[in-house]
Parts: C-alpha cells; sequence; structure tokens
C-alpha cells in the first residue's frame, strides 16, 4: 500500500457503524449478523424506559437524566444524540478498548452519532441499513399497528429525512437494501468480515 494512504485512527475496521431509520429492521439484522460473526456490540447508555424483555446491560445501560448529563460533562461518551426525545450515547471506554486490542466492534446508532463517530474514526466502517422503498417502509411501519396515522406520517418523514442526512453526510460507505432479511445479513456479514482484512 502507498505510503499515502490517510492513516486510520486505531487498527482498520475496528469500528463498524450501522444506521438506518427505524421500521427497516435494522436491529433484527445487527442481531443476526453479529451473532454470526462472534465481534463484540456496543452497549449504549440511554434514557429511554426499557422495552419489555430489555434487560439492563446487555440491550442498553438505563440511566437516568441525571447520569446521563454526567457521563456527558465527564467526556465518557464517543458520541451522543437525542432521539425521539430520549437521549442515546455510546462509552466510549468498550469502543477505545476493542480498537486497541484490534477487535471489531459493532455500533448499532442514528445517523447524527455515526457522523460524530467519522470524526473521531475515520478508518471505521459505516453501513447504512434502507428499505425497498417508500412504499415498503410505510407498509412496514403501518404493521406494528401501534401507531396513530398521524404518528405515522410522522415517523415516515422522519425516516426518509434520516436517510437524505445519511446521504448527504457522504460518511456512510456502505449501503444494503432490506429487501430480504436472510439477503441483507449475508451483506452485513460480508462487509463485516471484509472490513477486519482490510
Ligand atoms: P430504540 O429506542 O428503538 O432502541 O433506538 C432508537 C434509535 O436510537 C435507533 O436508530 C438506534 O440506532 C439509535 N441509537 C441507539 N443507541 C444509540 C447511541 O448510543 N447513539 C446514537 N447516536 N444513537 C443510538
Amino acid at each position: 500500500m502507498s505510503s499515502e494512504r490517510p492513516i486510520p485512527s486505531g487498527p482498520p475496521g475496528g469500528i463498524v457503524v450501522i444506521s438506518g431509520p427505524s421500521g427497516v429492521g435494522k436491529s433484527t439484522i445487527v442481531r443476526q449478523a453479529v451473532g454470526q460473526t462472534g465481534v463484540e456490540m456496543s452497549v449504549s447508555a440511554t434514557t429511554r424506559r426499557p422495552r419489555p424483555g430489555e434487560k439492563d446491560g446487555v440491550d442498553y445501560r438505563f440511566v437516568d437524566r441525571e447520569q446521563f448529563e454526567r457521563m456527558t460533562r465527564q467526556d465518557e461518551l464517543l458520541e451522543w444524540a437525542k432521539v425521539f426525545d430520549n437521549y442515546y450515547g455510546t462509552p466510549a471506554g468498550p469502543v477505545r478498548k476493542a480498537v486497541e486490542q484490534g477487535k471489531t466492534i459493532v455500533l448499532n446508532i442514528d445517523v447524527q452519532g455515526g457522523q460524530q463517530v467519522a470524526q473521531t474514526f475515520p478508518g471505521a466502517t459505516f453501513i447504512l441499513i434502507l428499505p425497498p422503498g417508500e412504499k415498503a417502509l410505510a407498509e412496514r411501519l403501518a404493521g406494528r399497528k401501534t401507531e396513530t396515522p398521524e404518528q405515522l406520517k410522522a415517523r415516515l418523514s422522519k425516516a426518509m429525512e434520516e436517510i437524505r442526512q445519511a446521504k448527504l453526510s457522504g460518511v456512510y460507505n456502505h449501503e444494503v437494501v432490506n429487501d430480504s432479511l436472510a439477503d441483507a445479513v449475508r451483506q452485513v456479514v460480508g462487509i463485516i468480515k471484509e472490513s477486519r482484512k482490510t
């Protein structure tokens, strides 16, 4: 390789950021891809209440607003963002440790967070999960049957805006369309494996 190549912050491929709007099946894809590759998964801190079945320290580190603010003040978070009225952030310690040890760690975070990670770790791998189209996304969101038509409209326009932002940022160097779940998982697994070789 030429010596003119920019020096990545930490071993390349150490960090894989996966983003995409809600409703594209991102969490399922991430869970399966992480399971198949055996890589580490970052556990975010959040002020959101746990959903049924979610475990503290496994799915998220559930904290209150005061604890979250302390973490930001003490510079414990690699990035953080407000998403749907709640705060979410990536604890920096485990990410730095993984990078130092040459391991791969996956971050399932939103586009605002992805852009922040790109500033600290420009050599990271960034994957954007996309719906097959706006109509398909609308159908998937409606399929949940938990929101009013107004809420659905708001979620859909937020999702489309997030995709627009992600593309504009120029940070996401991989796009995976979730048309078939198995295919999307295969592609993400391939990207994770490839990122470890570079
Ligand atoms: P949920 O509340 O459905 O688990 O997550 C909502 C959104 O927050 C998802 O898009 C998820 O990727 C994002 N998210 C989860 N953890 C973090 C984090 O640590 N930082 C940022 N920026 N976004 C996060």
